[in-house]
């Protein structure tokens, strides 16, 4: 049988085996889907062991996804612009191809929401890997504008300058931000920690889409703050995982597995419904 795992540390509560065991049931694919925790200095020999023993694919997830992006031999467009792997397929001609589909499951997942992009103004919080790969999936939405907030400035102002082709993307500090905003994305792991990026209440509005990409079986700080202050539409990152999957599902696959009644089954199994 056709063998995929997630790379991790820590890695045991992942969701990436009910997610693809359910879209291997869901498709009729015939594979199996597990998980890998090699200590953080072993992940290149555990992972050249994994292809040499049969693996088809796997997933990568923190902190391997920067190794991930040295270790194989070809990268699509989308990983090259995130800087970092978290899908790998070994190719019918025995290459290793490293992809990036968090960023286009970020906007999958927003889409399915019904949430505008195109023409919108876009806040964008955090400036570490998760906003690096969502960078250009949102840019080719063509927003009005998409200004980036970071805690450590210096780090935004990089990636937007890095970005600056693919479209109007600005770094602004906390400070220094004005509304209204349309969408306001936590790319920041504040809410890992029960912390909220330093957002003034003032830039949220009944109007605002609010997204955390963290998740839980209950609001993450930023979204319970947010709706405190009055957003009305909050979405955790719940979705985006889902959709992610999706994505490196038909990298591997070549079949497009669907996402809703996965999601629903996955909110069920962490309690959320
Ligand atoms: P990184 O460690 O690369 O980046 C973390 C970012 O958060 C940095 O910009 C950091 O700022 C900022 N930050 C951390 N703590 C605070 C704080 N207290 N206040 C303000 N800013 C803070 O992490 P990733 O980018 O890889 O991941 C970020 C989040 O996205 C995680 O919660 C992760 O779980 C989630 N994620 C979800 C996915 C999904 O499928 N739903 C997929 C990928 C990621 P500074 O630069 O100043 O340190």
């Amino acid at each position: 049988m056709d063998r995929y795992l997630v790379f991790g540390h820590p890695v045991r509560h992942s969701k990436s085996p009910f997610i693809h065991t359910l879209f291997a049931r869901q498709t009729q694919q015939e594979l199996e889907y597990g998980l890998a925790e090699p200590a953080v200095d072993e992940f290149a020999h555990a992972l050249r062991t994994f292809f040499d023993q049969g693996g088809k694919g796997c997933n990568v997830t923190v902190p391997f996804k920067e190794q991930a992006f040295t270790l194989v031999d070809r990268l699509s467009p989308r990983a090259k612009l995130a800087g970092a792997v978290n899908t790998i397929k070994l190719t019918d001609d025995g290459v290793l191809l490293g992809d990036n589909t968090d960023g286009a499951g970020l906007v999958a997942d927003l889409k399915s929401h019904g949430v505008t992009l195109a023409d919108s103004r876009i806040l964008l919080l955090g400036a570490g890997g998760a906003a690096r790969g969502a960078l250009a999936p949102l840019l080719a939405e063509l927003p009005s504008e998409l200004v980036i907030a970071n805690r450590t400035h210096t780090k935004a102002q990089q990636l937007a300058a890095e970005f600056h082709d693919l479209g109007p993307v600005t770094a602004q500090t906390y400070e220094q931000l004005a509304g209204p905003f349309d969408l306001v994305i936590n790319s920041t792991s504040a809410s890992l920690q029960g912390e909220l990026p330093p957002l003034a209440p003032a830039l949220i509005h009944t109007d605002i889409a609010i997204y955390d990409m963290m998740y839980g079986a209950s609001d993450t700080a930023f979204i319970s703050w947010a709706k405190q202050h009055g957003a009305r539409q909050t979405m955790d990152g719940l979705g985006m995982l889902v959709e992610q999957a999706a994505e490196a599902f038909t990298v591997w696959r070549g079949i497009r597995p669907g996402t809703k009644q996965v999601l629903r089954e996955l909110k069920r199994n962490l309690g959320v419904i």
